[in-house]
């Protein structure tokens, strides 16, 4: 009988899920059946339990049910917890569900992957939002020399760094008082959604620096644009999609897949 994994939202019919699991499925020849579900937005926890009686093992878990899923696990990861919220979901040999979130170790696979070193780098993050929070605690364990965030509502980034202060060196600052040069400025806002640049204060990109940008689009977005014209690397958050995948495939299936050819794929489908 075949795996069986879906990922659950509302609405899900956008999500690439499908096509990312089943190529990495394929690497290992794995016979798996993903499904995309589409939870009622007052039965998320009905579904759930049913995809499980169907003999479910895993689920991502994606908007807007990402925080309710850590009602539903018996077990929740530091990660998660972390992040108060869990987008991975593993039927334990028990029974019970297990609940991860994969997110922050997808932007730190994919920042390696393109050859971006955090561990002593300076980091500015704009934005305060759920993508934030879900990457800190796996950003500060790289141990970056300085990691600020740069929120519109400096409130709430005050907030994340009160929060993550015991895992590192983390402040917050408003984004017009940003200035100096960063090895890595990644955008966490949603501001590229509507192709606008966020403030960004007077900073600027070190010799070598990146601008990363969480959302991926077909063409550069402005954040990407303004990175470049600072003569700096850009890209954009494909990978970041693709390795929080890989990461839950493992939670799933202990078995690490190859990123590379299913990005190139996923490029492709993008620009098509
Ligand atoms: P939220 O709605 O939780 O937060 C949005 C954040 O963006 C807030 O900090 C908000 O600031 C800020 N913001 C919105 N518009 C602007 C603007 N015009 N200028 C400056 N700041 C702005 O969203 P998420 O955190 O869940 O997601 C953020 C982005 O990350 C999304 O666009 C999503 O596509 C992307 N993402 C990508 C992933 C990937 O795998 N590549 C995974 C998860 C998310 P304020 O607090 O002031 O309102």
């Amino acid at each position: 009988m075949s795996l069986l994994y879906c990922v659950f939202g509302h609405p899900i019919h956008h999500s690439r899920s499908p096509d990312i699991h089943l190529a990495f499925a394929r690497q290992f020849g794995l016979d798996l059946r993903y499904e995309k579900r589409e939870a009622p937005l007052d039965g998320f926890a009905e579904s759930v339990a049913a995809f499980i009686a169907e003999g479910g093992s895993g689920a991502n878990v994606t908007v807007p049910f990402k925080q309710q899923a850590l009602t539903l696990a018996g077990q929740v990861s530091d990660r998660a917890r972390r992040a108060g919220a869990i987008n991975t979901l593993k039927r334990t040999d028990a029974g019970d569900l297990y609940g991860d979130n994969t997110d922050g170790e997808g932007l730190v696979s994919d920042l390696k992957r393109l050859g971006i070193e955090p561990a002593g780098a300076n980091i500015a993050i704009l934005g305060a939002g759920g993508a934030v929070r879900g990457v800190l605690a796996p950003l500060l364990a790289q141990q970056p020399k300085r990691l600020v965030i740069a929120n519109r509502t400096v409130a709430r980034g005050e907030q994340l760094a009160q929060e993550f202060s015991d895992l590192g060196a983390i402040e917050a600052v408003a984004p017009d008082a940003l200035s100096d040069a960063f090895d890595l400025v990644i955008n966490g806002t949603s501001a590229s959604l509507s192709d606008e640049l966020p403030a960004l204060g007077n900073v600027s990109l070190a010799a070598n620096g990146w601008g990363y940008d969480m959302v991926y689009a077909a063409a550069p977005t402005a954040f990407m644009r303004w990175a470049s014209e600072q003569g700096g690397n850009s890209a954009d958050g494909l990978g970041m999609l693709v390795g929080q995948a890989a990461e839950s495939f493992y939670v799933w299936l202990g078995k690490r897949p190859d990123p590379e050819p299913v990005l190139l794929q996923l490029r492709k489908q993008l620009s098509a």
